[in-house]
């Protein structure tokens, strides 16, 4: 029996700032069944796809994409904002629904050639995963396919990564 991942979307008004309707994971990651539903109907996109190494970007691509690395047996490359990873980088900037933000990877994140799954929980206007995904072909990755949460069909993610597979488990 599956449940409706729906139900565990807490939808919140005008968060963090007016006009902006925060699409809430929380719920569903606080029940086992939900994110257990969550992670194995990625985990069978990611098989599908030959999936060999997940990237996500920080912080929630990261409780996307980890359930799913370990469920396979694959590594996970953490994306990250400025000043968080050690050892030497490339970057990315990007525009975000609400303000700005640059990721950067840790330059042996990625081995040419990988094929490489990117998560986030979220798709809104699609900079996120794009600078992400930057980071990975910079680095020789093959994107072979980007899973989501949770789409937010009218802000034009899709279109903006309309070059790569996506699989997106709730539409809003
Ligand atoms: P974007 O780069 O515009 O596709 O924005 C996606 C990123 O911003 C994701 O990492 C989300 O966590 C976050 N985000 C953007 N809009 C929302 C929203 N309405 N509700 C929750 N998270 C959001």
């Amino acid at each position: 029996m599956s449940v409706d991942l729906h139900d565990y979307i807490a939808s919140v008004s005008d968060f963090p700032e007016p006009g902006i309707v925060y699409r809430d994971i929380s719920p569903l990651m606080a029940d086992g069944v939900a994110y257990q539903q969550a992670t194995d109907q990625i985990a069978a996109y990611a098989q599908d796809k030959g999936v060999d190494m997940i990237v996500g970007p920080e912080a929630r691509g990261f409780i996307v994409g980890c359930p799913v690395a370990y469920k396979l047996g694959l590594g996970f490359a953490p994306a990250r904002k400025k000043g968080k990873l050690p050892r030497p980088t490339i970057s990315a900037s990007y525009g975000l629904e609400y303000g700005k933000s640059t990721l950067y990877l840790h330059k042996d994140a990625i081995k040419p050639g990988q094929r490489v799954l990117v998560t986030d929980d979220l798709l809104a206007t699609g900079g996120t995963i794009a600078a992400t995904i930057k980071l990975v072909e910079e680095l020789g990755g093959i994107v072979v396919g980007t899973a989501f949460l949770i789409e937010l069909k009218d802000l034009g993610g899709r279109e903006k990564i309309k070059d790569y597979d996506m699989l997106a488990l709730l539409q809003y």
